[in-house]
């Protein structure tokens, strides 16, 4: 009797499985179990699948006004780029649901072309370039990665291809294609890969323009070979390909001495009458002129009009005031003086630091020319003793002016 069970799925006898588990009505072998078991398996892991990209696609994207308000969180100051960024941002992400919704309905609508936004920024270094471009990944939730266009080279030199940009946003997200081709991308440096740069390197190849020439086809937006582990491509490497008609690209730059290239240009213009001497010493005086910049003096700076043409919006950082770093010091989420704070709170110590003593923090900093750059370092000086003896320390720590000028004054 024993012998004559079977399995009601798939047949087997009795003595030609291991075991047989019986229900009501029947009975199912341990080859049956295996089997339905990977079955649900996949099904639930398609409908995860699933149901990860439908959250993607219902990722409801915040009106510009409120990218922005965002980004004074953590940016102060640079009104006018984080303006600019706002809109691009919401433009972008607009135009990738757009392109998946097209998809979707199975190309019945019209195809309108939304071309793609890459930001250009300009501005000294240490004025929030890096700053706000991270910000704006952190609001989005989206993969972001930084790249020194100094270490690029065309291929044949010694250095880095420009595919290994990608290979970093695949790494930050453990190379999950899908979310690496959304991503965020900030090239820093892109003016050191200028035709007239005179970086001192003899490794790269002299002009930058072979630099430029490759990172159009990334920044374009086609399907791109990216060697998963960076550096080199090595014919044996195993590529992967990622489209990169989706990834915002933001770069950044000094642009040192473009001011000169676009005050020669407008003062050009006011000396065959456009402006009066009067107006023109004026807006010498009052202006930056790096709020004037075409991409005529890009092309003059010596980035090659393709490569301009790939970064549609140009925008500008201001340098830094006084009043500015100060606010720095202070204002924002995580400010350099709510991190101190913090420290020795937790070892119990309330540190109170007064207004004069920032302005001596601000001074220093202003003369050392780095931006906000300075501020941190200044701090590290002016708290290190304090750290360093923290249990001698009574549950507060004043910090005045004396005591600034005395920690920095070497400095
Ligand atoms: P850049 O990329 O322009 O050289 P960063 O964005 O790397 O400069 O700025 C360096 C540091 O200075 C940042 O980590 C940030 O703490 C601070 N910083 C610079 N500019 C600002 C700003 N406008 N608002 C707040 N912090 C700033």
């Amino acid at each position: 009797m024993e012998n004559l069970l079977f399995c009601n799925f798939c047949g087997r006898k009795k003595n030609e499985i291991t075991f047989l588990i019986s229900g009501i009505n029947g009975h199912i072998c341990n080859f049956c179990i295996e089997k339905t078991y990977s079955i649900i398996h996949r099904k639930f892991s398609l409908v995860e699948e699933q149901k990860k990209t439908e959250k993607e696609d219902q990722f409801i994207l915040k009106k510009p006004r409120e990218i922005k308000t965002f980004l004074d969180q953590y940016v102060i100051g640079q009104e006018e780029a984080k303006k600019v960024i706002s809109v691009a941002v919401y433009n972008h992400y607009k135009r990738i649901q757009f392109l998946s919704s097209y998809q979707k309905e199975e190309k019945k609508t019209e195809k309108i072309e939304i071309e793609k936004s890459n930001i250009l920024l300009i501005g000294n270094t240490g004025t929030g370039k890096t700053l706000l471009a991270k910000s704006i990944s952190k609001l989005l939730k989206i993969p972001f990665t930084i790249a020194d266009a100094t270490t690029l080279t065309e291929a044949g030199y010694v250095g880095e291809d420009v595919e290994s940009i990608l290979s970093r946003l695949l790494q930050s997200v453990n190379y999950d294609i899908h979310s690496a081709e959304k991503g965020i991308v900030f090239i820093d440096e892109i003016d050191k890969i200028s035709r007239k740069s005179n970086n001192p390197s003899i490794t790269r190849d002299v002009s930058g323009e072979g630099v430029q020439q490759a990172l159009l086809k990334i920044l374009e937006g086609s399907i791109i070979n990216v060697p998963p582990q960076g550096g080199r491509k090595h014919p044996d490497q195993k590529m992967i390909q990622l489209n990169t008609e989706n990834i915002l690209f933001i770069a950044g730059g000094t642009f040192d001495g473009i001011e000169k290239i676009i005050s020669d240009r407008i003062n050009q213009f006011s000396s065959i009458g456009y402006l009066t001497r009067e107006k023109k010493i004026k807006k010498e005086k009052n202006e930056h002129y790096i709020k004037n910049i075409t991409s005529n003096d890009l092309k003059k700076f010596g980035l090659i009009p393709e490569l301009i043409g790939r970064f549609p919006i140009i925008t500008y950082m201001n340098p830094l005031d006084k009043i500015i770093l100060k606010k720095i010091l202070i204002e924002p989420k995580n400010a350099l003086i709510k991190q101190y704070k913090k420290i020795f709170d937790m070892d119990k110590i309330s540190m109170n630091i007064t207004d004069e003593a920032l302005d001596v923090i601000v001074d220093k900093t202003v003369q050392l020319g780095l931006g906000a750059r300075g501020l941190r370092s200044f701090c590290e000086k002016l708290f290190l003793d304090y750290m360093f003896n923290i249990e001698k320390i009574q549950k507060i720590l004043n910090v005045d002016k004396n005591i600034a000028i005395e920690k920095l004054s070497c400095l």
